[in-house]
Order: structure tokens, then C-alpha cells, then sequence
């Protein structure tokens, strides 16, 4: 049985950047977020009909199968590891489409492989694992937390009735599969079989003050509009509801963890996605937003949350122009992204690793991936001169297909 080489390097993936003094801007490192819960699914396929987002019902749990259910359905399963796996087998009925797998242990929790019905394996860790494309975060055992959506392309092809099994393994901190691990798994479900239109529900949260400082609420509704635009063009609607809180507006960085979103997710809905707008991610300003994990999960865990810095956005002076509401928009729909399953097309750090998409150019130098994919939503910074900031709005038919295929879009 083999090792992880328990460099999990890729696990850098998102962020945003600030602008630096000249306007140049730098990017940071990355780190993605989940976040999300579900409530029970009612019907999300009405735009229009207002969520309403008293977030008080709920902790999540408590759903569960409704065989009438046209979106989300909730499974939950716990299984032991025998020599570092467990598998876990998803009844997938009629008319379910896609599924998201959510897990968590004592150990880090990573994917192996998933089976089809037949009993073939149709994924498995090592093909990807030292690749130099990202398809998923499943597969590194870098946290205690792990999130599995499938199929993630409509490469991956669609699922059908029958015993789908996703095989887990429980790895120690310095790479050895353990025996004996319990495995919390918790199992969504959709039935849409519209995969190019569909809504997201997101509950923003403000932090404590965030919203009552001048110009910070008008920018966000500003840029949701920059991000409805974005979204529209593949078919995508964001429903965002909003609500004060008194959440530490110096928010923590949601890869990492953090027990405050966990609790603050226990009340967003199961088909809902969490995004919290503070003014710092981890004491500054060097990200603009931060994704808890790639994909994120739609239930309440430590990641289950996108981040926002609404002061890392409007730069030193603290007051948002139209570039830097623009630019608002694009982190909103970038991070949402990250949430939804999508890496950057390539990592700029190195501009040597890219994502599983065969729309986006495998760019290898940085003045190459500006020219080619700097309008991408998904670019990994924001690309600004004296004369003003680019667009980045656009999203690849093959990232589009993964956004829909998330759990969460209905
Ligand atoms: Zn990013």
C-alpha cells in the first residue's frame, strides 16, 4: 500500500491579492474555503423567491431523505477504516445527478478511489495525485475535513441508479494510512438535471460594524451586481440574502479552519453557501477573499465559509472607486468559484501547475497566462496599471460545467 508523500503542496489554491503602492498588484498565497449548509432544500429552482435567511432553524442534521425532494437529499454514514480505507456506498437513484461527500476524522481524511456500479473504478488518487492539474482537494490528505463533489466535468460522466462506493483513507500526520479511524461522512444528493442554468443561494454575513461603516454596504451591493453579470453569461444566479452580526470583523482564514465559522454555518441553510465580509482575513490585508476548501461543503464544518475583506478591496484610502468595486464583484464571484470546485487555471507560483480544464491554456510564464487568461474570473490575482484594472469576468465553457454540477446549484 502506498504512502502519501505527505507534501501536500497544492493545497495553495486561492485568494486574492491587494493592491500594492503601484498599483501593481500582488497576489498571496491561497487557500480555499468551504462553507455551507443545508437546510432542507426546499426548492431552490425559483429565483425570486426570496430565501429568507433567519437563520435560526437549524443546525444541520436534521434532514434527511425526502424521496419527493427535487434538490437536495442528506445521508448520513459512519465507517471505520481497516487498514488505513473504509468505503462508504451512495444509493444513487433515479434522477440524482450529482452528489457531494463531506468527511471528517481524527486523522486527515483523503479520497482513493470511487466505483461505479459495475464495480469498475472510474477515479482513483493516483492518477492525480502527481499531476500537475488540479481536479479536486479530495485527493490530498491535508485535513481533518474533506470534500468530494461528483462528477466534477461532464468528463467524469453522469451518475445513474445504483451502488455508487467512494473509498476514504485516514492518514496520519506524517503519511501513513490508519487502521481503525471512524469516518463521519455526511452524503448530499441532487436531483437537477439542468446543467446550464441554475441558482446559488449565499447567506452574507456582515461582521460585527461591517455594514454600518459608510460606503461598505452600498459597495457590496455594487459589486453583487458586477457578479450577478459575471454569472449570468453561463447561466448562473446568485440568491444572496443579508444579515448583521457580531462576528470578529478581523476574520480567520477559512482553509485553516476556524471553530467561529463552524458555528456561525450551523445556522445558514443546507443550500446554502456562507460568505462573511470583515475587514482583514488574518490580521491584514494581503487577501481580498479566501475560499475554506476547493470544493467547499454545503454543511456546517470548520471551512464552510468564502471570506471577504471589504478594506483589502477598497485600498489605503478606506473608499471604493468603480475599479474597486469592480473588482469586489470579481473576488465574490472568484472565491465562489474556488467554493464551487474551480482552481485557477494556473498557479502563480511557479506558473507551472493548472487546472483540469482543457479550455484553459496550460500558460507557462507570466506574461504568457496575463495575455492568455488574465480576463479569467479564476485568475489568480487581479491585474492593474496606472491606467486602471482588466476585466475578469470571463469563465470557460469546462468551468462552467463544474459550477453546475456543484451540489449547491440548483
Ligand atoms: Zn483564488
Amino acid at each position: 500500500m502506498p504512502e502519501y508523500a505527505l507534501q501536500l503542496s497544492p493545497t495553495t489554491l486561492c485568494l486574492g491579492l491587494a493592491f500594492s503602492l503601484s498599483c501593481s498588484k500582488e497576489e498571496q498565497a491561497l487557500t480555499p474555503i468551504p462553507l455551507l449548509v443545508v437546510s432542507d432544500a426546499d426548492t431552490a429552482e425559483t429565483p425570486g423567491s426570496g430565501i429568507d435567511d433567519d437563520s435560526d432553524d437549524s443546525d444541520d442534521s436534521d434532514n434527511s431523505d425526502d424521496p419527493d425532494n427535487e434538490t437536495l437529499s442528506i445521508q448520513e454514514d459512519e465507517v471505520v477504516t481497516e487498514a488505513g480505507v473504509a468505503t462508504v456506498t451512495i444509493e444513487v437513484e433515479d434522477g440524482v445527478t450529482a452528489f457531494m461527500l463531506t468527511a471528517e476524522s481524527e486523522q486527515r481524511v483523503a479520497l482513493e478511489r470511487i466505483i461505479n456500479p459495475e464495480g469498475n473504478v472510474i477515479f482513483d488518487w493516483e492518477d492525480w495525485y502527481s499531476e500537475n492539474q488540479s481536479l479536486t482537494s479530495a485527493i490530498w490528505p491535508s485535513s481533518s475535513e474533506m470534500v468530494l463533489n461528483w462528477p466534477v466535468r461532464a468528463e467524469e460522466g453522469s451518475l445513474y441508479e445504483g451502488s455508487w462506493q467512494v473509498v476514504l483513507s485516514a492518514v496520519g500526520s506524517i503519511g501513513r494510512y490508519q487502521p481503525n479511524s471512524t469516518i463521519q461522512v455526511i452524503t448530499h444528493t441532487k436531483r437537477d438535471d439542468d446543467f446550464d442554468s441554475g441558482v446559488v443561494r449565499v447567506r452574507l454575513v456582515y461582521a460585527e460594524g461591517v455594514d454600518e461603516i459608510e460606503g461598505v454596504a452600498e459597495a457590496m451591493n455594487a459589486g453583487i451586481e458586477r457578479w450577478k453579470q459575471i454569472w449570468a453569461m453561463q447561466g448562473l444566479e446568485p440568491l444572496v440574502t443579508t444579515e448583521s452580526s457580531d462576528f470578529d470583523p478581523d476574520l480567520p482564514y477559512p482553509g485553516d479552519g476556524a471553530e467561529e465559522i463552524y458555528d456561525l454555518a450551523l445556522d445558514s441553510a443546507e443550500n446554502e453557501i456562507t460568505m462573511i465580509v470583515g475587514e482583514t482575513i488574518k490580521g491584514g490585508t494581503d487577501y481580498l477573499g479566501v475560499a475554506g476548501s476547493i470544493p467547499g461543503t454545503l454543511t456546517a464544518k470548520t471551512r464552510s465559509a468564502v471570506v471577504i475583506s471589504w478594506l483589502a478591496s477598497a485600498g489605503f484610502d478606506g473608499r471604493f472607486d468603480d475599479t474597486e468595486i469592480g473588482i469586489l464583484g470579481e473576488t465574490m464571484a472568484h472565491e465562489m468559484g474556488h467554493y464551487m470546485g474551480l482552481f485557477h487555471p494556473v498557479e502563480q507560483n511557479g506558473w507551472s501547475r493548472w487546472d483540469a480544464c482543457d479550455d484553459t491554456p496550460n500558460c507557462n510564464s507570466e506574461s504568457r497566462c496575463r495575455d492568455q487568461l488574465g480576463e479569467n474570473v479564476m485568475f489568480p490575482t487581479p491585474i492593474c496599471t496606472y491606467s486602471g484594472c482588466i476585466e475578469q469576468g470571463q469563465i470557460s465553457p469546462i468551468q462552467a460545467e463544474i459550477l453546475h454540477r456543484y451540489s449547491g446549484t440548483l
